[in-house]
């Protein structure tokens, strides 16, 4: 990837598509593509495919996803699988068409299997049953990978896949029904300190595991795979360690300074119990985090305080 090379980011405005813009700043790639979702409605065909002809851009990272916690992809099932089979088909084809170089696709860890061998390794895609509570958006995400895969196979696109674990970070989605567990419960204690509440609720057990990873150390995996990474098999990126929910409540509650009671609300869903990636792959290849769970909790939560809260 030369610095004067096109780059378009789709979603550049969400958290990682942001993030992965950041980045590439700051090694001083400079042409972008930009365009908001209000100027182009990436289910749109038409519109979509106009635009790869007039941009005819190098490199595509597709960020651009529907995307949100266990209570939004439960409830909303027929949006987050019509919105991202569209995105995904729409900018997939479209980059094959217009001849890009190189297009990176952004999955999820909920691709794999409910019940999966822990730690996760991408050789698990497809071995078993999803979990129930996003089923529709994995499999659109699943059906993203093997659009990939199979255009690389007939095509000899150089079209990559990646898979995230849960991830955090600057401009986060902090609404209380559709964000995912971190920037929640960052915003259930923050008001629940700020409103003198004896407690804060967190949902279902505490007992599920997850894996968290700042959205910086993805978009350095992006760029870092971006470069140096050709091949058809899909590569998890995450830290390798993970804690139970009720542990994340504990760091998020000393960090926020709440000191009321948890209340763990068992009417609610667990979703899947654990999803701890196997990194061994992007490890082998040469990238490892850099940001603790601790340290980049303490710095999402200043720029909550920041962006967000108008109170304290
Ligand atoms: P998941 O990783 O796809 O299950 O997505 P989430 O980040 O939404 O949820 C992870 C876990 O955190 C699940 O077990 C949730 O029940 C639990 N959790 C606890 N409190 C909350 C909350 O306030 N919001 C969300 N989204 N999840 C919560």
């Amino acid at each position: 990837m030369n610095f004067s090379d096109k780059i378009y980011i789709a979603g550049h405005n969400g958290m990682v598509g942001s993030a992965i813009k950041r980045k590439l700043q700051n090694l001083g790639y400079t042409n972008f593509i930009d365009v908001s979702s209000k100027e182009l409605d990436l289910r749109n065909q038409q519109k979509v495919d106009d635009f790869f002809k007039r941009h005819l851009p190098d490199y595509v990272f597709l960020a651009a996803a529907k995307v949100g916690g266990i209570f939004a992809n439960n409830n909303f099932k027929g949006d987050f699988i019509y919105d991202n089979l569209m995105i995904q088909n729409n900018i997939i084809n479209s980059a094959h068409h217009y001849k890009v170089k190189k297009l990176l696709f952004l999955g999820s860890s909920c691709i794999y299997p409910k019940y999966a061998n822990q730690p996760i390794n991408e050789s698990e895609l497809l071995d078993g049953k999803l979990e129930p509570t996003n089923e529709p958006y994995a499999i659109a995400k699943i059906a993203g990978i093997k659009m990939c895969q199979s255009y690389r196979d007939q095509f000899g696109a150089n079209f990559i896949c990646v898979m995230p674990t849960n991830l955090y970070g600057p401009n986060d989605n902090y609404d209380h029904k559709s964000s995912h567990v971190l920037p929640a419960l960052i915003r259930k204690f923050h008001e629940a300190k700020i409103s003198n509440s004896s407690r804060a609720e967190v949902w279902g057990s505490g007992n599920p595991k997850r894996e968290f990873l700042h959205v910086d150390d993805l978009a350095a995996a992006c760029v870092f795979l971006m470069k140096k990474y050709n091949e058809k098999e899909i590569v998890n990126i995450g830290t390798g360690l993970d804690i139970s929910i009720k542990e994340l409540a504990l760091l998020i509650k000393s960090t926020v300074g709440f000191n009321g009671e948890i209340y763990f609300d068992k009417e609610k869903p667990d979703g899947t119990p654990r999803k701890l990636l196997d990194v061994s792959k992007l490890n082998n290849l040469g990238w490892k985090h850099k940001i603790n769970l601790a340290e980049g909790v303490e710095s999402v939560y200043e720029d909550y305080k920041e962006k967000y809260s108008l109170q304290e």
